[in-house]
Formats: C-alpha cells, structure tokens, sequence
C-alpha cells in the first residue's frame, strides 16, 4: 500500500475499536470512510461501559448518603434518600449524548467520512452501503471489520424486553424492580447486581458454574471476596445452577432454578424463585448479521466468531477484523478492540503491528471494585512456572481507612526466584484505576523489588501495591 497514493481505509463499526482505528488512520494520512449503522460509540458507549458506569456513579452516591452519619455528617431533617431512576437515567442520556457528540465532533476535524447505513461486504474490498436513501457503492485499499457484539439469548429464557430483559433492557430502566433475579453471575451480571441491589432491589444471581466471575484472569481469592461483598448487602448468590425456564405471570416471574449441568459434581435441590424481573447476562454473541462475509471469503468459527491473527488479518486479503467481534478466545473489552483497531491500522499502512494479549488489564466495576492484570496462581501454574504470592488487605493502609473503605486486597502473584511480578489482583476501592501500575510492571517485566523499592505517596489506596511487594520480598 506503499505506492505513493493515499489509501482509503474503509471501517464498519463505530464503536471503540472501530472509532480508534478510524481516527489512528486519519491522523496517519489515510483516507477514511467510517460505516455505521447505528450512533457512533458502539455497544461501550449506548449499552456498557458508559451507560452502566454512569448509573452505578448514582448508585455509588446512594450508598454513601446512606453512611453519612458514619463521616459525621448529620441533618436535623433525617432526610430519606432514594433512587429517581427517571433522573438516574437522564443524567446517564446526557453523558452518553455529550461523548457521542465528542466523538463526532473528532471524526469532522479528522475529516473522517461518516457513511451512515448497513454494510454489506463484496469481493475484493469492495463494500454496499444500504442507507433509507439508496445503496451506496465504496472500495476500499483495505476494510477493517469491527461490527462487535450483541446479546446472548437463551431458549429457555427469550427477552420479553418487559419482565425477562437483557443487559440494553435495563440499563434504560425507569424504575426500581422489587425483586431482581440475574442469570449469569459474569461481569455484566455482577456488576448489575450491586447497582440494582445498592438502589434497593432484592438481588439473586443464579451462576452456572461454581463461583461469581469464574474467568480465567480472576483469582479464585478475589471470587471469594466478592461473594462475602454480595452477602454483606443481602445479594443471594446461588452458583451451580442455572434457570431451566421461567413462567411469566400477572404478578412476576415463577423461575425453575435447577442444578448446573455446566458445574462439575453440582447436586443439590431444585426451586422455584419468584421475581419481578429477569436478567439474563449469559454472555454475547458476534453482530454480524447483514454483513454477508462470505461475499468477501471473511471465514467465522463454528460460533459465527470472525477467524483472525494476531495482526487483526482476516482470511480475506486486506480485510482486517478487530474487537469483540473476534470473540470471547480473545478478551473482550472495549480497551482490547482499542489496541487490535490500531494494531490493524498500522497493518493497514505497512507496519509489521502483531498484538500481544497477556498483558491486558480487566477493570470489574462491582462494589468493591476489581482490577486485573497478567496471570492468577492457577494460569501461571498451568503454564508450569513456579509462583509464590503475597496478599496484603486494604485494611493495612492509612487511606483506606480515613475513606471508610476496609474491605479488599492487593495480591501479587511472582514467580519464583526472579521475582519477577506475573500478575497483580486487587479487590478494593479504585482497584479499576490502582491496576494501571500493575499493567506497567507485567508489560515491563519489573519485580517485586523494583516496585518495593519506588517511593508511593502517602496516604494514598496504590501504597497498598508496594505493600505487596515487600510482603512478597520478605516471603511473609
Ligand atoms: P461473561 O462471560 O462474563 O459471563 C456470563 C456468565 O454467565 C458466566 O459466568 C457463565 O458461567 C454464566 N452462564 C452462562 N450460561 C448460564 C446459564 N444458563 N445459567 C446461569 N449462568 C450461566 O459474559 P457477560 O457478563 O454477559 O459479559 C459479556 C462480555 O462483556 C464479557 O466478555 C465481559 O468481559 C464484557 N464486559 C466487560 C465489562 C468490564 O470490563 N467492566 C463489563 C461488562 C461486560
């Protein structure tokens, strides 16, 4: 593509790993036309990261105002906070629409073509775009695909969008269920359950397997704490089991809740639990629908998953793949389609980009939050290297105290000998934002003692990393 024209770069999908790619290419000298069939911002920003971030923000400020005495802040009124779920979620549209207008606003200074409407793929780079007003012919030097995810479905729990909703559903609720009954205990379902829970609903998280968050990258440790948290807030927590069917009545919702076949050894009994409304968060499947990848030889998994390598190459020549779209083999997260959409880039112009997807940092927001980099015990002794790990709780630091905030921990996870820092798990107040300096240890390969030995301000939450540190160096 280096012959001295400039190329035209076609993207479908205006979400993060889309919008990322759209913007790196232009600011590269490509020209670029963006395809998007819905608002820019993809899934991250109208029904994830953003719109669930921002209502938890609300649910955050109802659980502090319900301590307020604890910080010494009293009223004469004794004034009985609530949730108005009407303004939680018009402050949410207006967060969403004010980073949607930002990131338009970036596309006309990048001179970014914004082409509205469906995409179709053809042979060769070519791509129909299907608008209210015709079909729109372009051809691309190279078409970079990152059309991302959509919700799961399960037979035997299909959305009603009334009583029986997706994670879209009910982040656009306008009320307070009573009763919530989560089918999933993963991110989304987790996090959706101490929103909910915090804003006063009475929470079940029903999982299939045997702990909530039961992913790779989560330390069994950090599960155990998080399933404490949700006890101590009154969120039941059944895992093992999973929902055979659900009968919608006037009144709610009667669900079969049965022993996991997913579990290994789940026994026990069989229930029936009432609820107002069901959440099903089971997972995504890949939103291709309309595209025709077949036309362009694009070739899918037996999932629908798109097949690409490491340097986002699909099997179609100059046809790249990016994001949640590739599937759950890779992490899917708004961060990760980031990084793929200018690894494809730079792909794109010539660049030999590969990504490398160890080293990716998971950010949970549940209460307390979660932060995740690098290896758990168990994935690194998969892997046959020799670990040792230390743990200090949040309760050792200073700050943790002065905010109130006591339950948590920092654990790392070294290998053997060298020290050398694998993985960091933190569980805690900010542990989303604390992670950042784990990230760069694992991607640097610094040690414990090269983390021990870097001053931290005090009284701050990330003393608590160097903590561990020096816990892991004095073997304690
Ligand atoms: P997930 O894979 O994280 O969790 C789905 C859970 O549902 C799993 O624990 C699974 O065991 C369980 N499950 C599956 N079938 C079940 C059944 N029949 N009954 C009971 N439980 C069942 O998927 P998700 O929570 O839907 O999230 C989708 C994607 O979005 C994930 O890749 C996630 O990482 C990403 N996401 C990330 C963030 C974040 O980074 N903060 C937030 C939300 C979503």
């Amino acid at each position: 593509m280096s012959n001295g024209q400039t190329p035209h770069i076609i993207v479908i999908g205006a979400g993060p790993g889309g919008y990322s790619a759209a913007f790196h290419a232009a600011r590269s000298g490509a020209r670029v036309t963006l395809v998007e069939k819905n608002r820019m911002g993809g899934t991250c920003l109208h029904a994830g990261c953003i719109p669930t971030k921002t209502i938890q923000a609300s649910a955050n400020a109802l659980e502090t105002a319900g301590r307020l005495a604890e910080f010494g802040i009293a009223s004469k009124n004794a004034p009985a906070f609530a949730a108005d779920m009407a303004a939680v979620m018009a402050r949410k549209e207006k967060v969403r629409a004010t980073l949607c207008t930002g990131l338009e606003k970036t596309c006309a200074a990048l001179k970014i073509r914004l082409a509205r409407g469906q995409a179709e793929l053809q042979a060769g780079r070519g791509v129909l775009v299907h608008t209210a007003e015709g079909t729109e012919s372009l051809s691309g030097a190279a078409v970079i695909l990152a059309t991302g995810s959509k919700i799961l479905n399960l037979p035997a729990l299909p959305v009603d969008h009334k009583r029986i909703l997706s994670s879209d559903d009910i982040l656009n609720l306008a009320y307070i269920p009573r009763r919530l009954l989560v089918v999933g205990g993963g991110v989304i379902g987790c996090e959706l359950a101490f929103i909910f829970r915090a804003f006063g609903a009475e929470v079940t998280v029903v999982e299939a397997l045997n702990r909530l968050l039961p992913l790779d990258p989560v330390d069994e440790e950090v599960s155990r704490l998080l399933l404490r948290e949700a006890k101590k807030r009154g969120i039941s927590v059944l895992t093992a089991k999973t929902v055979q069917n659900a009968a919608i009545g006037k009144n709610g919702v009667k669900c079969a809740v049965v022993p996991s076949p997913f579990a290994a050894g789940a026994a026990g009994q069989s229930a029936e639990v009432e609820t107002d409304i069901v959440l099903v968060a089971v997972g995504r499947a890949p939103d291709t629908e309309g595209l025709n990848l077949g036309a362009a030889d694009v070739a899918t998994d037996a999932r629908g998953w798109i097949i690409a390598d490491a340097a986002m190459r699909t099997t179609a020549e100059g046809v790249y793949a990016v994001g949640d779209a590739l599937g759950p083999g890779r992490p899917m997260l708004a961060h990760t389609a980031t990084a793929e959409g200018l690894c494809a880039v730079d792909n794109c112009l010539g660049k030999q980009a590969v990504m490398t997807y160890g080293i990716i940092p998971s950010a949970i927001f549940t209460s307390p939050e979660i932060g995740v980099v690098g290896l758990s015990e168990a994935q690194a002794n998969g892997q046959g290297i020799r670990t040792r790990s230390s743990l200090v709780p949040y309760r050792e630091l200073g700050k943790s105290h002065a905010m109130g905030e006591l339950p948590g921990f920092f654990k790392l996870v070294c290998e053997e000998g060298s020290g050398k820092i694998l993985g960091a798990h933190i569980i805690g107040a900010h542990a989303a934002d604390i992670v950042a300096e784990a990230a760069l240890a694992v991607q640097y390969g610094l040690t414990a003692a090269d983390v021990a030995h870097t001053v931290h301000a005090h009284p701050t939450l990330a003393e608590g990393l160097r903590e561990a540190a020096r816990a892991w160096i004095s073997g304690s």
